[in-house]
């Protein structure tokens, strides 16, 4: 028997969530079975702990979008007992039991073997937000970052953090937008060179172009703020649209991609190819200076996880949140 935080649905339709027992036969099919050690909150795992069950396809569920552990079991050549594995995407903690348990069993292919110098702790303290903010800087060098500040938005929180930490290693000067000045001295620490205020960016404005002042953004937030962010790139420049902490609407104008020749460039971490995958999580290893990755971590473990889905979504989460499952 093992302890999975498990969200079940009522007959009004109402959520719940709770640590229970279950057993390996309880478990979803699928080629590997995982020693979870870790797992993290998401904003899309607050979504599915939270009331109403988000993104959940199926009740009971297990939630938890990412997690990484010890291969136990493995039909797949690939895998075998004792290896280091880490996942996140395929619709893990919405579609198919995830990692907020003590045992998950998956699809082989959605797994990668965690790479030299990073441990499962560090691997969930990057998890699917710091996974993503690596793709979305990778997503920038492909098109070149031009000289000069590159602009972190919702740069707090898990995306932001990991974000300004690997920008600011490899060299570049990073302005954080945060709409909490008390995360000034944190995001200092990670390496930003500036700090926004969130209201100098959320305001709207009627002209289309401002001042060439970004030479790369990666943006968590969306919304009128990332409108506000492409009129103010540099001639050529590229966004890293990440997320919508800050809204799904988009109230922009074409003038910035047409005058500026702006590239918004969408990053997914869900479906990513294995090779990316592999890739991304090298760089993390290579990219992220894990003294840095400490300062993000929260501790956290699987009966702290419905308040901290709530805090999640109210945007109150600063870094990352580990979630010791054996804790
Ligand atoms: P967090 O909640 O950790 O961070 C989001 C940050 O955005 C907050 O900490 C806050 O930063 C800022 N923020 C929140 N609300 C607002 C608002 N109304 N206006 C402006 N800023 C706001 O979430 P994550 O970093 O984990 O995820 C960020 C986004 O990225 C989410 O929308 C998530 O769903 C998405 N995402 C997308 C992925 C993909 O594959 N594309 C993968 C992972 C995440 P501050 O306090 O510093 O202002």
């Amino acid at each position: 028997m093992f302890n999975a935080l498990v969200v079940e649905k009522d007959e009004e339709g109402k959520t719940h969530a709770a640590v229970k027992e279950l057993s390996l036969d309880d478990l979803p099919a699928g080629e590997v079975t995982v020693a979870v050690e870790y797992s993290t909150v998401n904003y899309k795992d607050g979504l599915c702990v939270g009331p109403g069950g988000g993104l959940v396809r199926n009740y009971p569920h297990v939630p938890g979008i990412d997690f990484a552990g010890t291969v136990e079991a493995s039909d797949d050549d690939r895998y075998k007992p004792g290896d280091k594995v880490v996942l996140t995407g395929w619709r893990v903690g919405e579609a198919h039991w995830g990692g907020y348990s003590q045992k998950a069993r998956v699809k082989a292919d959605w797994l990668v073997p965690l790479p030299d110098g990073i441990d499962t702790r560090q691997a969930m303290a990057v998890g699917t937000a710091g996974f993503t903010a690596m793709l979305a800087v990778m997503a920038l060098e492909r098109q070149g970052i031009k000289d000069g500040p590159v602009l972190v938005t919702g740069a707090a929180g898990g995306v932001g953090s990991v974000a300004t930490a690997i920008l600011a290693n490899l060299g570049y000067d990073v302005a954080g937008v945060t709409g909490r000045p008390e995360t000034a001295d944190y995001l200092t620490s990670l390496g930003a060179k500036q700090i926004v205020a969130r209201e100098e960016l959320n305001e709207t404005t009627k002209r289309p172009l401002e001042g060439e002042t970004w030479a790369g953004c990666v943006d968590a937030v969306g919304g009128a703020m990332l409108a506000r962010v492409l009129g103010q790139m540099k001639y050529g420049a590229s966004v890293a649209a990440v997320g919508l902490a800050g809204g799904a609407g988009l109230p922009a104008t074409v003038i910035p991609f047409l005058l500026r020749g702006v590239n918004l460039l969408g990053i997914d971490s869900v479906m990513q190819p294995y090779d990316n995958r592999v890739e991304a999580w090298k760089r993390v290893a290579k990219d992220l200076p894990m003294d840095k990755l400490e300062a993000m971590i929260q501790p956290a473990v699987l009966a702290d996880l419905p308040e901290l889905g709530r805090g999640i979504l109210k945007g109150q989460v600063k870094g990352r949140v580990v979630v010791d499952v054996n804790g």
